[in-house]
């Protein structure tokens, strides 16, 4: 797994020396994996993840980890509020209406693993944007195999009717 470091000046510290306690799937909705990174490091646009994983299974990462991204916005899970400061976000390159690409998912399958271990993450911590949105955001949608992070352990089943 190689990894391309491609710093986004959109990020900040952690409040209150919050680290992350979840991971935070999206989809891009955009057309390639380069016009989102264009977008996630442009100041302007003041957005940001973790990490970006390519539909062929490139890898960039644009914030450090203990670094607070700007992915989740406005939101909260289990009760808790500012999901940024609790959270990794993981963005993959996916316009949100097709089937995300094998390598892809080999991807985020091997990092995954790596992440929960860092910051001791239970599978309940793994979730989607539209978890901690919901209504106001649907990625990473109906067309992501959690099922398949489920059957390795890397996610819990979820009732999602979107
Ligand atoms: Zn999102």
């Amino acid at each position: 797994m190689q990894l391309i470091w491609h710093p986004s000046p959109n990020f900040g510290d952690r409040r209150e020396g919050l680290v992350p306690q979840w991971i935070v799937l999206h989809y891009t909705a955009m057309d390639s994996a380069g016009e989102a990174l264009e977008r996630l490091c442009d100041p302007q646009a003041e957005v940001s993840a973790h990490y970006l994983i390519g539909s062929d299974g490139m890898l960039w990462q644009m914030v450090d980890e203990p670094c607070r991204a700007w992915h989740a916005g406005a939101g909260q899970w289990q009760g808790l509020d500012d999901v940024n400061s609790r959270s990794i976000g993981i963005e993959l390159d996916n316009r949100g209406n097709h089937p995300f690409a094998e390598p892809q998912m080999a991807v985020l399958e091997a990092m995954l693993p790596q992440i929960m271990e860092r910051w001791s993450i239970p599978a309940e911590g793994v979730i989607g944007h539209s978890d901690s949105a919901p209504g106001r955001k649907f990625d990473p949608g109906p067309r992501f195999d959690w099922a398949r992070l489920v059957r390795q352990g890397l996610a819990v089943p979820r009732h999602r009717d979107h």
